[in-house]
């Protein structure tokens, strides 16, 4: 008996030593790192910004609002020992055709449920890109909120089959099935993601596409413009691509009455000298308004709430066999740069020494919450 209390008394000092040598390495990597930032995201932001005042900061002590009295809700101090980072980065990742051979615009059936299941398991959450940008982030405290973004409207996405008793079933290998078997499987992965789609054809079954468009909007999806026929913007004259864009809304407004579509992919990634009319337009009596236009490259985006965060040129990461991976192992290697939740949409959490790149005018009245991480 005594022999067995001395034994547990071991193991237990044995699994706090590990975890006091766990939390010590990732201070110490989230410390050591910030000087090895890559080019492309080194445009460091200006100082001016002065720091919150003392009664716009919520006291480390503080409990989280809205904890229900039987819940066992994290505390502040739970949460900020997840080290909180809402000025970190996001991926906004763009996919092309899934299913068939891997290729450069490709993604196998396989690979694509391996990426989600990475990006699970790596703690990225998804989120639809109106909710990033409106900061309506709503993931678990000390997980990642990512992008899911799909163009082209490719059959691969979504695709109905026709089964023996001639019923329509969904092809449960199809981009839009796998998301739905992710979104079953795990409680907080959310049906989540955008797709930039262009006409006559989207999703390549003309006897489905209305089915298609009302059932993406049903389980959650966004709709998106890709252009009415894939048009280049930079290769035809203003009016031409204001003509595209509407007509593409126009053609998503025949199927979905009351659908809003709020930002556009462009095709080929090209885009105009002169772009006001990609923000906004109006073609016979179609109007539209584009809330985020999306770039076909090529790292991952600021938080919404940074000074460098322009929803007019997003940046995306190419979700292929290369680049993923690449970014991925890019946040293994600098955790400090990646966004990580405070899991309160109405408080955004950072370490001080993030505090200079804070956009004030990008925090809609939430509550600013400022941490030291050598605390943590
Ligand atoms: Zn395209």
């Amino acid at each position: 008996m005594i022999k067995l209390t001395q034994e547990v008394v071991l193991i237990k000092a044995l699994i706090l030593l590990l975890i006091l040598l766990f939390s010590l390495t990732g201070t110490g990597c989230r410390q050591t790192t910030a000087r090895n930032l890559p080019p492309e995201n080194s445009n460091e932001p200006s100082i001016e910004t002065p720091l919150p005042t003392e009664n716009e900061i919520a006291p480390p002590g503080e409990e989280t609002e809205n904890a229900g009295p039987e819940e066992a809700e994290n505390t502040v101090e739970d949460i900020l020992h997840l080290h909180p980072n809402e000025l970190g980065q996001v991926m906004i990742l763009m996919y092309h055709e899934i299913g068939g051979e891997e290729g450069s615009w490709r993604r196998t059936v396989e690979n694509f449920r391996s990426d989600l299941e990475t990006l699970y398991l790596e703690g990225y959450r998804p989120v639809n890109l109106m909710d990033l940008l409106s900061g309506n982030i709503n993931v678990p405290p000390g997980t990642t909120p990512f992008v899911l973004t799909f163009d082209d409207g490719t059959l691969g996405q979504f695709r109905y089959l026709e089964d023996e008793e001639n019923k329509t079933v969904l092809d449960p290998d199809c981009a839009v099935a796998i998301l739905l078997e992710m979104a079953e499987k795990y409680d907080d992965f959310s049906v989540a993601g955008t797709f930039y789609i262009y006409y006559p054809v989207p999703f390549r079954q003309q006897a489905y596409v209305e089915k298609k468009l009302k059932a993406l909007v049903e389980w959650g999806f966004e709709i998106g413009n890709h252009a009415y026929n894939h048009e280049n913007l930079a290769k035809i004259s203003r009016e031409e691509a204001i003509k595209a864009l509407a007509k593409n809304v126009q053609s998503t407004l025949k199927y979905l009455p009351d659908y809003q579509v709020r930002s556009l992919a462009l095709p080929y990634g090209a885009r105009p000298r002169e772009d006001d009319h990609l923000l906004a337009g109006i073609w016979e009596d179609i109007t539209y308004k584009n809330e985020a236009i999306l770039l076909v490259g090529a790292n991952p985006a600021p938080s919404p709430y940074a000074k460098n965060f322009d929803p007019l040129r997003l940046p995306r990461v190419r979700a292929d066999g290369q680049e993923l991976p690449k970014w991925l192992e890019y946040f293994r290697q600098h955790p400090h740069l990646r966004y990580f939740s405070d899991g309160d949409p109405e408080t955004i959490t950072f370490p001080e020494e993030f505090a200079d790149k804070l956009a004030e005018t990008a925090t809609g009245g939430k509550k600013i919450r400022l941490y030291n991480s050598d605390d943590y």
